[in-house]
């Protein structure tokens, strides 16, 4: 797969000429093979859920008069599956649309501190008072797509919650710098090791898969965020250390940026 294979094609062209057309399998190839393991962990992911529900069903079936306390705990269970399977194909259509080339991107003027301040308050109703989530708003307004700045700004805000024990803290600040801006997002949590950090933005990458599905994660969010920020000409700097927590920092350039907006009422 590492080595280069062309292929060399001739063409009849307007019955005189002929057009030689290069195409490269190596590249075809591995567009080839992202798009079955896509749907290889797609289908993995969606069957597991499925898997269970199916389960309690059969029982549901076979013992039409099970006690109440555990019709109603089985009834729940199947609830969180299937919800876990609705998250997933949300995401699983968000990234198919961020995706598709010809998806245009609808710029508008973003007013950051009601955007921020909402997902702040988002990320707190998540913790539910598990964490202390703090918000520092020192920066300009910004152009680009409010849904889905808003999208990619929750999910790194939900990893932190996700990804940080109880009694941790989590500061959200939003800061100008000579570049722009930036948006970091800081969490004393569980940490990355360094050999998956360059990883993590890949499609159903995860540390640890169990934890990730325990929290409801679907493996598909920080693929989403990198879409989202390539769309905005933004970046992602991922810093981490293990068992001491890791911060999150979206870059902005200054021709995203709107430096007086925020003065205007
Ligand atoms: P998930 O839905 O599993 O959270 P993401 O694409 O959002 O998927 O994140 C990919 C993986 O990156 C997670 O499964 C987790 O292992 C790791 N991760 C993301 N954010 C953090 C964080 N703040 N702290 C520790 N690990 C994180």
């Amino acid at each position: 797969l590492h080595e280069r294979k062309l292929i060399i094609q001739i063409i009849p062209f307007e019955n005189r000429r002929q057009i030689l057309v290069t195409h490269d399998v190596t590249e075809s190839e591995r567009i080839d093979m992202m798009r079955r393991d896509f749907v290889a962990n797609a289908s993995h992911e969606l069957r597991t859920p499925l898997t269970v529900i199916n389960g309690f069903l059969e029982i549901a079936l076979a013992q039409p008069n099970l006690e109440e306390g555990t019709r109603m705990a089985h009834l729940k269970l199947m609830t969180e599956q299937g919800q876990r399977m609705q998250n997933l194909i949300d995401d699983m259509l968000t990234l198919t649309r961020l995706e598709s080339i010809d998806y245009p991107l609808r710029t508008e003027v973003l007013r950051v501190r009601p955007l921020l301040e909402r997902i702040a308050e988002e990320g707190r109703a998540l913790s539910a008072g598990k964490h202390e989530i703090v918000l520092t708003i020192d920066g300009p307004d910004l152009k680009g797509n409010a849904e889905e700045l808003r999208s990619a700004f929750t999910n790194l805000v939900t990893n932190a919650v996700r990804y940080t024990p109880e009694g941790g803290r989590i500061s959200l600040r939003w800061q100008s710098d000579e570049q722009g801006a930036h948006f970091a997002v800081q969490d004393t949590g569980i940490g990355i090791s360094p050999e998956h950090i360059s990883r993590l933005t890949e499609r159903f990458y995860r540390v640890d898969k169990s934890r990730s599905r325990e929290t409801q994660g679907t493996g598909l969010g920080l693929a989403i965020v990198r879409h989202v920020l390539l769309r905005h000409h933004a970046t992602l700097e991922i810093a981490s250390v293990p068992d001491h927590g890791s911060t999150f920092t979206v870059h902005f350039p200054s021709t995203q940026t709107i430096q007086d907006y925020a003065q205007t009422p």
